[in-house]
């Protein structure tokens, strides 16, 4: 089996997130992504996804961590260029059921989409809806692969599945790989659970005596659909204050104080953020890690430890539970994850210091001037404090942030 060999690149986009593992095999390029997304304004995002796809390329698997525009706007730019998504896989929506009356009132035309002429952030109410917008940019052949939120109940019990470590789990548990044949005009849908593994296999191909060779799995992706209701808690708890209860009359004048209050909330009502781990097949595995940020040709600090944990705006201070970190620090300890992206561009809210582990890569993506303040100096001071390499991500092309990882 040829080694592994990959190129994870967290790009300058700004104001939101785009992360790239480029895999080289013996049947050519594999591509995956975390996130797609740039609030920066007039920004050529075509030129931003040009500089790793090009017309023609394929996207094996695309993560899309929640819907606020930071996240997905690039999706209509991927099509335009002609770049084939494979499979897509998105987090199960779970909404307040007053936030989303409260919202249908606001916003009567559903979905609200990210492309929305004032720039404002999606509102999708319920899944139908996301999934229709979504297919506007997907091929039907695509496959859509939805994540369930994890239960309270599960979340608390450390023996359940999705705590248990993952190498652990036999090869019939894998629940698909990223080259099925799919056949064509077939929209090909799914749900997963937390805690399932999606695997990246090699092409299938036949030598030269005529066998088809197995197909080989190269990477694994494990996804966790937190529960997030945190942002319509704060809704609801803000519009009890201004007096404004679910049955009143929706004149003019309160909608204006509605929205308003909708406003003064960071980000969407309705959503998850699904965290994505991102890791090699076998535990013992050896790698080696170039790093390179800054200028280029500058070598920053070795590592080997090849894995990623991609957090999008997972509120890490709510939901970094017994079971959670437990995992992580196994997989640190086994030096299997090397970087992880710090949620919510380096927000407070949704910071955790449990995280950091000394001489580990912590990634930021933010903007720089952002209207919301991020990131905020308790999570980069404590980062430092902590030992931890701190790499920022900003719209400057000198800083993007390249990994360069070969099994040995
Ligand atoms: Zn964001």
């Amino acid at each position: 089996m040829k080694k592994v060999k990959i190129r994870r690149i967290f790009h300058p986009i700004g104001q939101g997130a785009f992360y790239t593992e480029q895999f080289d095999t013996d049947e050519g390029k594999l591509s995956v992504v975390y996130d797609c997304g740039s609030l920066r304004s007039g920004v050529n995002k075509e030129a931003m996804i040009q500089t790793v796809f090009k017309s023609g390329d394929s996207i094996d698997i695309l993560f899309i961590s929640h819907f606020d525009t930071d996240h997905m706007n690039f999706l209509s730019d991927i099509k335009k260029l002609k770049i084939e998504i494979k499979k897509v896989v998105i987090p199960l929506l779970s909404s307040n059921p007053i936030a989303i009356k409260i919202l249908q009132v606001l916003y009567p035309e559903t979905p609200n989409t990210p492309d929305s002429p004032n720039g404002s952030n999606g509102t999708f109410f319920d899944n139908t809806a996301l999934k229709t917008y979504l297919k506007q940019f997907l091929d039907k052949s695509t496959e859509i692969v939805t994540v369930n939120p994890i239960k309270k109940k599960e979340l608390s019990d450390n023996d359940s599945k999705i705590w248990k470590s993952l190498y652990a789990k036999s090869e019939s548990d894998y629940i698909s790989d990223s080259n099925s044949q799919i056949k064509a005009n077939e929209s090909k849908e799914k749900t997963i659970e937390s805690g399932d593994v999606i695997t990246l296999t090699s092409k299938k191909r036949i030598d030269l005596s005529g066998f088809e060779n197995r197909m080989e799995i190269i990477w694994k992706y494990v996804p966790y659909n937190f529960k997030s209701d945190e942002r319509s808690k704060q809704f609801i708890k803000a519009l009890k204050r201004a007096g404004i209860s679910e049955n009143c009359t929706y004149d003019d004048r309160t909608i204006k104080k509605i929205k308003k209050i909708y406003a003064s909330i960071d980000g969407n009502l309705n959503e998850n953020s699904m965290v994505v781990f991102s890791l090699p097949d076998k535990r013992e595995d050896k790698f080696r890690v170039n790093n390179y940020y800054g200028y280029s040709g500058t070598n920053y600090r070795k590592c080997h430890s090849p894995g990623c944990v991609f957090m999008g705006d997972f509120d890490a201070k709510k939901n970094l539970k017994e079971g959670l970190q437990q995992l992580l620090n196994s997989y640190y300890m086994d030096k299997i994850i090397g970087v992880l992206q710090i949620p919510h561009h380096g927000s407070r809210e949704n910071y955790n210091s449990e995280l950091i582990k000394p001489y580990l890569f912590y990634v930021i993506s933010f903007g720089n001037n952002n209207q919301y303040g991020h990131p905020s100096c308790e999570s980069t001071s404590d980062i430092l404090k902590k030992k931890g390499v701190l790499i920022l991500i900003t719209q400057c092309k000198l800083f993007m942030f390249t990994q360069n990882i070969c099994q040995y």
